[in-house]
């Protein structure tokens, strides 16, 4: 029946693409090819920025709690845009698209997490949006990583970070994540995001995680901001 209505909406509604609006698929083969996405053997291993030189400009001087990061485009169109679409116009067919964007970037931690995990939204983007939009990007990467896709942390305290500076945002997210009472935490965990801007946001999850029993925790973002 699911399988109808799906069906029905791609002829009422197609799916268009991010970038040039053609009907049809998330992202056409065009938009796909001309979307520069990031090489992962030439990013910066901490952060996951796309880096000419052979130090990275954008994570210098900083420790992350996570031990690398992947990201898989810049977040500029036709990626800003799907991410943008998916998330506030809550198209939830950009997800596998972007799932498997996601996917690609951490193809070559095959074999290395015991579990995936999404960085949660705060309750009030939930209602927002009316769906959790990391929880199925965690769903895809687990899914082809063969690996479970745990719902380990909660969004305790969120403030907008949007006004904060670099440092400002480092603090403001330290505590912004607490471990589930029931959740058991894998020695290897693989945390996944829309963006990653600073890194903050991640990094106070992996605290989080760190001081509940993880051993090594990466992360993933299907943009580089
Ligand atoms: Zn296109
Ligand atoms: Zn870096």
């Amino acid at each position: 029946m699911l399988g109808v209505l799906h069906a029905f909406a791609e002829i009422v509604s197609p799916v268009c693409c991010a970038g040039c609006g053609l009907p049809g698929s998330a992202l056409c083969a065009r938009c796909r090819a001309g979307a520069r996405l990031i090489t992962q053997g030439d990013a910066c291993p901490r952060c996951g920025a796309a880096v000419e030189a052979s130090t990275c400009t954008e994570c210098g001087g900083r420790d992350f709690a996570f031990s690398a990061a992947a990201c898989a485009g810049r977040l500029e169109p036709p990626l800003s845009r799907a991410i943008t679409l998916y998330k506030d116009a809550a198209e939830r067919r950009y997800a596998s698209l972007l799932g498997s964007l996601l996917l690609d970037a951490c193809e070559r931690w095959r074999g290395w997490p015991d579990a995936v995990c999404a960085i949660p939204p705060t309750r009030a983007a939930r209602v927002r949006r009316g769906f959790d939009h990391t929880e199925a990007l965690a769903h895809a990467v687990a899914a082809g990583l063969k690996v479970p896709s745990a719902g380990l942390l909660d969004a305790a305290r969120r403030p907008d970070q949007r006004r904060l500076g670099r440092d400002a945002r480092f603090a403001n997210m330290a505590e912004a994540f607490t471990v589930r009472r029931d959740a058991q935490v894998p020695g290897h965990v693989l945390v996944v995001d829309d963006v990653l801007t600073t890194g903050a946001t991640f990094d106070g999850a992996a605290r989080a995680l760190l001081a509940a029993g993880a051993i090594e925790v990466r992360v993933a973002a299907v943009a580089r901001a």
